[in-house]
């Protein structure tokens, strides 16, 4: 059995990285860059008033003569000499020979004669070329997930397409005889379906819409068929349950059947000792295991940083951070566990219900603490790491 770091290993180290896409800039928020993007131009590109005033050229004396008016999308800047100003608005082009802009407020006005009351510094309210970046510099770096600021810059430098990677299709197995669709009275000893939407909207938090869900039963024959279907549409096939050592498990047969390279099978931990992973040339495949609190952990802790390395992401796991445990923990198992917990200021406590089959608490959890495989007890003021579940 592997330890959590290695399973984590693996399931980066084999993280085929997606197909090369163009994307119109409008589509491609929560994409990750798969170039480095370089200025096509300079920001500001022209000598930009920052404020709304009047433009001159720097001088102590503080009566010029305003000698007309400059607005923001003018085409043409009328050149100004010393001794004069000319009315301008916040964006719009400062004439070459003007270096200064004092704001309105700063001023009175009789007539053409302007009278500055407040002299601004040499060079004050006027953006200079390049001030936030010049052509041909780094805008942004290959691996940098695409946000809406980030279209709002790239935009401003009159990007219409970029290059990402694109994202996952995925495939969503459940196995189960026990299962039964919501909308119908449950039957005798049967259980609601209910990892396949879970799972399905945790990948729609990573982006990912091109999600097929697909429900098996228990058999050798219908699990081996299924798996082999879904390798044919799906990047990344996930299969909950029918991983453990049970005599209806059947999904790890039906990968071997399907020719599935094996990776690892079972993780020191818990929740989700029975995880298995895969490749089939550029294919993954994750068999999680069917208890809910484990599938949705081993989701955070491999799937999630699996997907988005796929998709580019250069920083793909959760991000860890630290705070102060509230109450004594004991780890009497030997494994890394993780703890469904909450999170207030810098304070952490672990939810009671930690069972693999409950989703109680996972339903009220921002946090996964961790408690390393080789930790025992862990007392309350102690400093802890944890997953942190808003991403
Ligand atoms: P398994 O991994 O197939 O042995 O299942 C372990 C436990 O998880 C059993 O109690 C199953 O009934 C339950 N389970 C398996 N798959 C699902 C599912 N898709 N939704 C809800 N519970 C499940
Ligand atoms: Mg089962």
């Amino acid at each position: 059995m592997i330890s959590v770091l290695e399973a984590q290993e693996f399931v980066l180290r084999n993280a085929e990285k997606l197909p090369v896409i163009s994307l119109k800039l409008e589509d491609s928020l929560g994409y990750y860059l798969a170039e480095n993007c370089l200025a096509p131009l300079s920001l500001p590109s022209f000598r930009q008033s920052a404020m709304d005033g009047y433009a001159f050229i720097h001088t102590n004396e503080t009566r010029l003569k305003v000698t007309g008016q400059i607005q923001a999308g003018d085409l043409f800047t009328p050149q100004l000499k010393p001794g004069e100003a000319v009315r301008i608005f916040t964006g719009a082009p400062v004439p070459d020979t003007a270096d200064t802009v004092v704001i309105q407020e700063h001023t009175t006005r009789e007539g053409d004669t302007l009278i500055i009351e407040k002299l601004p510094l040499p060079k004050a309210n006027v953006r200079p070329i390049g001030e936030q970046l010049t052509a041909g510099a780094l805008v942004l770096k290959k691996g940098h997930q695409i946000n809406e600021a980030s279209i709002g810059f790239m935009a401003g430098l009159g990007f219409t397409e970029i290059k990402v990677y694109a994202k996952p299709n995925v495939c969503i197995l459940t196995t189960g005889n026990e299962l039964q669709e919501r909308g119908t009275p449950l039957k005798p000893n049967h259980i609601y379906e209910s990892n396949g939407i879970m799972l399905q909207n945790a990948l729609k938090r990573l982006g990912i819409s091109n999600i097929q869900l697909i429900k098996v039963e228990d058999t050798l024959e219908q699990t081996s068929k299924a798996v082999k279907q879904a390798l044919e549409a799906a990047d990344v096939l996930l299969v909950s349950g029918g991983i453990s050592v049970g005599d209806f498990d059947f999904v790890q047969e039906a990968f071997q059947n399907n020719g599935i390279n094996e990776h690892f099978y079972k993780v020191n931990q818990k929740p989700g000792k029975p995880l298995w992973f895969g490749t089939k040339s550029d294919k993954s495949v994750f068999g999680l295991p069917g208890n809910p609190a484990s599938s949705l952990t081993c989701f955070y802790a491999y799937v999630l940083p699996h997907l988005r390395s796929r998709m580019g992401s250069l920083n793909p796991f959760l991000n860890e951070r630290s705070a102060v445990l509230t109450e004594t923990i004991k780890n009497i198992h030997s494994k890394t566990l993780f703890l469904k917990a909450g999170v207030t200021g810098n304070k952490i406590t672990p939810f009671t219900g930690q069972a693999s089959s409950m989703l109680n608490t996972y339903a009220l959890s921002n946090a996964l603490l961790l408690i390393p495989e080789d930790t025992e007890q862990l007392n309350e003021g102690d400093a802890v790491t944890y997953l942190d579940l808003n991403f």
